[in-house]
């Protein structure tokens, strides 16, 4: 079998989210839009909801009703998008909470489902999505009369904790919410680490959940164990992959794994990126290719049956580094032809 196994230690994400709640005095939900950054929405909800995860947030209503029927009733589910055209159904099959963007979309919930429960989407200066400050001064007295839920808004550089950003999308925020009397959310994991400010009545942390940056203690969740298909010697002098990009500057025993950018494994890390035979590392030789990789495993001494990229000794966040991209798109790119393990949760 010439599959790569994705391991997701479901222990770690639930190790996670209980280091992240127990910074926070209010309750802390758990953001697993995008099949959870990639690693699985259903198994990592089941495993949060059954350490006591009672809130979930997705993007979109498909997302909303998979996890529904993962996690059954009872948790609360929050869609990110709000309440787009089509959704109405889902939302009040699924008992789905739409976090309302605009007024065009209040009137939309309110006229198709009336009495159903929403929250609202606060811009306070990040504008991606959410009520400008006049737009909600105008809604608000109606938003209050029904069943509004949860006021969010988020944080555009929570990860850089001296941006002046931070205190004055606070400020923001707390004019725009300040005495009434509905649950706030603004913080993600980053903004859980700017501190109890930031907290208010419910956290929604992701990437924290997942092991990555700038949640520094977090516990590592992802291993990638890549089989080699082939080995082969080399002479000084001959090269490795397209354009010739790898020239062996002495004998040379190259590996070649089955997996590439198809499954990605972004080809910009490959200058920089070793795939670890245990705690060896073997460097990545010539371009990444889109369903294999050659790596040079001389100094390794034998031929590996198969060769990691992400564990203990590489993290998403190196491999980020490598790529000049950020951790969540490492994970977010993790292949569909992986085989996906769970262990723990
Ligand atoms: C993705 C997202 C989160 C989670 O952010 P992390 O940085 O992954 O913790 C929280 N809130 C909103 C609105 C998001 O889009």
């Amino acid at each position: 079998m010439s599959t790569a196994t994705l391991t997701i230690d479901l222990d770690a994400v639930v190790a996670n989210w209980r280091a992240l709640a127990a910074l926070c005095a209010g309750e802390t939900a758990a953001v697993v839009k995008a099949n959870a950054y990639g690693l699985g929405a259903e198994r990592v909800a089941r495993s949060l909801a059954r350490a006591g995860a009672r809130q979930f947030f997705v993007a979109i209503a498909e997302e909303g009703a998979t996890l529904r029927q993962a996690l059954g009733p009872g948790p609360q589910i929050y869609l990110l998008s709000g309440h787009m055209p089509g959704d109405a159904d889902m939302i009040g099959d699924m008992d789905l909470i739409p976090m309302i963007n605009s007024v065009h979309q209040m009137i939309r919930h309110v006229e198709a489902l009336p009495g159903k429960p929403f929250g609202v989407q606060l811009d306070s200066g990040m504008n991606r999505l959410g009520m400008e400050p006049a737009e909600w001064a105008a809604l608000r007295d109606v938003a209050l009369a029904q069943d509004l839920r949860l006021m969010m808004s988020h944080l555009a550089c929570a990860d850089d904790p001296d941006h002046a950003m931070n205190t004055r999308q606070l400020a923001q925020f707390r004019a725009m919410t300040d005495g009434l009397e509905v649950p706030r959310s603004l913080a993600n994991t980053a903004g859980i680490l700017l501190g109890a400010d930031y907290h208010f009545d419910l956290a929604r942390p992701g990437i924290g959940l997942y092991g990555g940056r700038p949640f520094a203690t977090a516990r590592p969740v992802v291993t990638l164990d890549i089989p080699v298909i082939q080995c082969r010697d080399l002479t000084a002098g001959e090269t490795v992959g397209y354009g010739n990009d790898f020239t062996a500057a002495r004998e040379t025993r190259i590996a070649t794994v089955a997996a590439g950018y198809a499954d990605g494994i972004l080809r910009a890390m490959g200058p920089r990126t070793s795939l670890w035979a245990e705690d060896i590392p073997c460097p990545i030789a010539g371009r990444i290719s889109m369903d294999l990789i050659c790596v040079d495993v001389t100094d390794l001494g034998h031929d590996p049956k198969t060769l990691q990229l992400l564990g203990a000794s590489q993290l998403i966040d190196h491999l980020a580094d490598n790529a000049a991209t950020i951790g969540y798109e490492i994970l977010t790119s993790l292949g569909a032809r992986y085989l996906r393990r769970y262990i723990g949760g």
